[in-house]
C-alpha cells in the first residue's frame, strides 16, 4: 500500500456557506478503506454487458458528467447492484466513509392549508375536525426543548393557512431567533414563501430579506414535488409551479440563504419527468451553487385522494443513486429516513447517499399518509445506524459543518 493511499482527505467547507469555527477546514483519516478503487470499476465495468451501461460506467470513472439520456438509460435498467457500485463510488469521491445527521427538531406549526394537493394527506380545511394550530407558546416550548436536548436546528414547515399574513410567518421566525439565538431556524418551503409574496404583492426578495432580517438561517426544500407541468396538473394544481419554486429558491440563494432540493416520486410522473426535474435542478446548481442537498422523496399514497401504490425498495434505491450520480454538482444526497424506512436507508448509504438527516423529533406531514418509521430517533440509535451500514457517522449541523464524529 502506497503512502498516499494510506490518507483520505475530506474538505469539509468548501461548500458551505458557514464555518461553524469547532473543527478545522480539513481532516486526515488513516484509512486505505476509504475509496473504491477505481480499479475495482474497472473490473465492474469489464464485466458489464450491457454497451450502454458500460459507456455510462466510463463515464463515470473519467469524472464526466451525465447526461438525461444516460439517466434515463439507468432508469431503464433494473442493474441496481451495478447503478448503486457507480453512485457509491461517486459518493465515497465526495464525502469519504462519512455518513451525515444532525440533531434536529421537525415542528409543523399547523396543517390548515388553502392548497389541497391531491397528493398530501396532511393539509386539510379549517372546518375539517382534524384541522390543527399550535400557539406560538406551544412551539417555542418544542424549541426549548429541543435546545436542552443539545439540538441547534428547527425544520418549521406546515400547511398555508389562509388566515396567516407574512406577519404570523416572519414573527415566528423572529420569536424562536430572539429567544433562542443559537439555534438555526430552516423554514417555509419556497411554497410558503411564494404564497407570502402573492398575498402581500412583494418580491420574492423582499419577502426573503424580511425573513433573513428576522433571523432565518435556511430554506428547506419541500415544495418542488415534481416539475413537470403535466403531472403538477394532477398532483398539485394550484400552488406555486416549478418556475416558481425554481425562482424562490435562486433568490434565497443570491441573498446569501442557502436551500435544500426535494423530488418527490412514484406517483404519476415518468422516468423522463424525474430526468427532467433533476435536470432543471442541476441548471440551477451550476449557476448559483445555493442547494446544499437533494433529498429524492417517496410518495405515501395512504389517505390522500390521489391514491395509488408505494414504491419498491428497488426504485427508492435506484432514485438515490441516480441522483447522486446526476447531480454531480450536488455535494450531498440525503436518504430520509422517514420515507425510507431505516433498513432501506441504511443500504441507501452504500449506494450513493451520505445523509440520514436528523432526530427529527416530530413529524406529522409523512406519518399522515402512512409511514409507519417512528416519529423520532435518538442520536445513539442514528449512530448506531450509521455504523452498522458501515460507514463513520458524523453530526453535522444544517451547513454540513461538522459538530462530532464517533469513528
Ligand atoms: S403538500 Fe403542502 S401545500 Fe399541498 S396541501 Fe399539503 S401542506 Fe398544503
Amino acid at each position: 500500500m502506497q503512502g498516499a493511499e494510506l490518507f483520505h482527505e475530506v474538505n469539509f467547507n468548501s461548500h458551505t456557506s458557514k464555518g461553524n469555527g469547532g473543527l478545522k477546514n480539513s481532516l486526515r483519516f488513516e484509512a486505505p478503506w476509504l475509496i473504491l478503487k477505481s480499479m475495482e470499476l474497472e473490473t465492474l465495468l469489464k464485466a458489464q454487458k450491457n454497451v450502454s451501461l458500460r459507456r455510462i460506467g466510463e463515464k463515470v470513472l473519467e469524472g464526466k458528467r451525465l447526461s438525461p439520456e444516460d439517466a434515463l438509460t439507468l432508469f431503464n435498467s433494473n442493474e441496481l447492484a451495478y447503478i448503486g457500485a457507480l453512485a457509491e463510488y461517486v459518493n465515497r469521491q465526495k464525502n469519504g466513509m462519512f455518513a451525515y445527521f444532525v440533531v434536529n427538531r421537525q415542528i409543523n406549526p399547523t396543517n390548515i392549508c388553502v392548497y389541497q394537493c391531491n397528493f398530501c394527506a396532511f393539509g386539510v380545511l379549517k372546518s375539517d375536525p382534524r384541522a390543527y394550530e399550535m400557539s406560538l407558546e406551544e412551539i417555542l416550548e418544542k424549541v426549548e426543548e429541543t435546545y436542552q436536548q443539545g439540538g441547534r436546528e428547527v425544520h418549521i414547515v406546515g400547511g398555508v393557512p389562509p388566515h396567516w399574513k407574512v406577519e404570523d410567518y416572519v414573527g415566528l421566525v423572529r420569536e424562536i431567533k430572539s429567544r433562542f439565538p443559537q439555534m438555526v431556524v430552516k423554514a417555509w418551503t419556497a411554497i410558503e414563501i411564494h404564497h407570502m409574496a402573492k398575498i402581500s404583492k412583494r418580491s420574492y426578495e423582499d419577502i426573503l430579506k424580511e425573513l433573513k432580517d428576522a433571523g432565518l438561517d435556511a430554506i428547506p426544500g419541500g415544495g418542488a414535488e415534481i416539475f413537470s407541468e403535466r403531472a403538477r396538473k394532477i398532483i398539485a394544481p394550484y400552488k406555486a409551479n416549478a418556475e416558481e419554486y425554481l425562482e424562490v429558491h435562486r433568490t434565497a440563494h443570491k441573498l446569501g440563504i442557502p436551500s435544500n432540493a426535494t423530488m418527490l416520486y412514484g406517483h404519476v410522473e415518468t422516468y423522463e419527468e424525474r430526468v427532467e426535474h433533476m435536470l432543471r435542478l442541476r441548471e440551477l446548481q451550476d449557476e448559483t451553487g445555493g442547494f446544499q442537498v437533494f433529498i429524492p422523496l417517496a410518495y405515501w399514497p395512504e389517505g390522500t385522494r390521489l391514491g395509488g401504490k408505494r414504491t419498491s425498495s428497488v426504485d427508492d434505491l435506484k432514485t438515490i443513486a441516480i441522483s447522486r450520480l446526476f447531480l454531480d454538482n450536488f455535494p450531498h444526497i440525503k436518504a430520509y429516513w422517514i420515507t425510507l424506512g431505516e433498513k432501506i436507508a441504511q443500504i441507501a448509504l452504500n449506494m450513493g447517499a451520505d445523509d440520514l438527516d436528523g432526530t427529527i423529533e416530530e413529524e406529522r406531514i409523512v406519518h399522515s399518509a402512512g409511514t409507519t418509521s417512528p416519529y423520532k430517533q435518538s442520536k445513539e440509535k442514528l449512530i448506531n445506524l450509521i455504523r452498522s451500514a458501515g460507514k463513520i457517522p458524523v453530526e453535522r449541523d444544517t451547513f454540513y459543518n461538522i459538530v462530532a464524529i464517533y469513528p
